[in-house]
């Protein structure tokens, strides 16, 4: 990694604007990882950090992620994610959404953004008002658009089915044992797919409401969210927030797959090392989590429609194929070889 800054997850980003609005209270950081492929694509997170260090390292972070995560699905699109740092209630008003508006309009198009935690499809509306460099909009008469979640709900799906099939031998998931970090709207996704596909599920949520919910309408079982990632099952899917696999956490996983929707599981790339190392096969996140950026990207470019927004996604579990035979083939880890891959895309090999 390339830290001039002396910023530990500086990665030669193009950019990095921080964003204040003492009017209504915004305070937002908008990084730009990459424009070499397209326009830095990614969504805004609005979270309440633990201070601005987290907030910037999850900004660069995330944005670095959104350039792999564009280039390996084969999308015009760079790399970019916005945060919004939010109050402990994580208050939020029309004013700081018009505020971030307005911030992303200034950029000109270099930065796109679309919902991700902590932002809804309502959101993207009034971010609209203020510029036309947004997606995740509400679909009319068959357009593509709406929320990302589902399409990425999807594309886990596939991809849990795709490291199934491969370390496992099966084809389907009927009878599999699935636990779900998460309940949110992509674990949602996942959990719906996978239970009707006959998969028993483990389901965490640090908003037990939230969980109890899902388990409630999938025949899921609510466990602790400390006890998770531990459980003895076929396949964990981390579907929450990051930073998730750490030396700790790896130490203690039981499942032989780890595949899920969140961003930037692991904790260091050497938790890569270390669950390959544990025989564990592991879907790199930003891979097997691009199907709501692609129908984001073919809402935004306006160059599909949703059954190629379909097929863009059902090609995710073939990269994952690749990913994990090269791996296989050359003694390195399937997070590494994915990253090699990217970053040869972005014009970084
Ligand atoms: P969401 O806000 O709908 O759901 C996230 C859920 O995780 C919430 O219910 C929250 O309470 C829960 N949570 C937070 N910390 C937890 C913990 N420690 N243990 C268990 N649960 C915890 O968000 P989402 O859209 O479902 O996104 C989930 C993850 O997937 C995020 O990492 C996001 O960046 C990533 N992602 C989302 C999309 C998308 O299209 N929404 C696309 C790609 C990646």
């Amino acid at each position: 990694m390339n830290t001039p800054w002396g910023y530990p997850d500086f990665d030669a980003h193009e950019a990095l604007h921080f964003v204040t609005d003492a009017k209504s209270g915004l305070r937002a950081i908008i990084a730009l990882h990459s424009t070499h492929l397209g326009p830095a694509a990614g969504g805004t997170r609005m979270w309440h950090y633990a201070n601005d260090a987290d907030a910037l390292t999850d900004a660069l972070r995330l944005s670095r992620g959104m350039s792999y995560k564009n280039a390996m699905a084969g999308l015009p699109l760079g790399g970019g994610k916005a945060v919004i740092l939010a109050d402990e209630t994580r208050t939020k008003t029309p004013e700081m959404i018009a505020a971030f508006g307005r911030a992303i309009d200034r950029l000109g198009g270099n930065y796109v953004t679309a919902e991700d935690v902590g932002m809804s499809v309502a959101d993207m509306i009034a971010v609209r008002e203020q510029t036309r460099f947004v997606a995740g909009l509400p679909v009319a008469g068959g357009e593509v658009g709406g929320d990302p979640g589902p399409h990425t709900s999807l594309g886990v799906f596939l991809g849990i089915k795709a490291a199934v099939r491969r370390a496992l031998g099966k084809d389907s998931l009927d009878g599999l044992h699935i636990a779900l970090q998460g309940a949110g709207s992509v674990a949602g996704g996942v959990a719906r797919l996978a239970a009707a596909e006959g998969a028993r599920l483990s389901i965490a949520d640090v908003d037990a409401a939230r969980a109890q919910a899902l388990a409630s309408e999938t025949g899921g079982t609510v466990v602790a969210t400390d006890t998770l990632l531990a459980i003895e099952c076929d396949v964990v899917s981390p579907c929450a927030l990051g930073a998730i696999l750490t030396e700790a956490t790896i130490a203690e996983l039981k499942a032989p797959i780890v595949a899920g929707g969140a961003n930037n599981q692991l904790a260091t790339p050497a938790d890569g090392e270390r669950i390959a190392a544990r025989n564990i096969l592991y879907a790199p996140d930003y891979v097997i989590n691009a199907g709501g950026i692609i129908n984001v990207s073919t809402e935004y470019l306006d160059d599909g429609d949703a059954s190629l927004v379909r097929r863009r996604i059902e090609a995710i579990p073939h990269r994952l194929e690749q990913i994990w035979a090269k791996a296989a083939a050359t003694g390195s880890n399937p997070a590494a070889v994915a990253d090699a891959m990217a970053q040869k895309l972005i014009g970084r090999g």
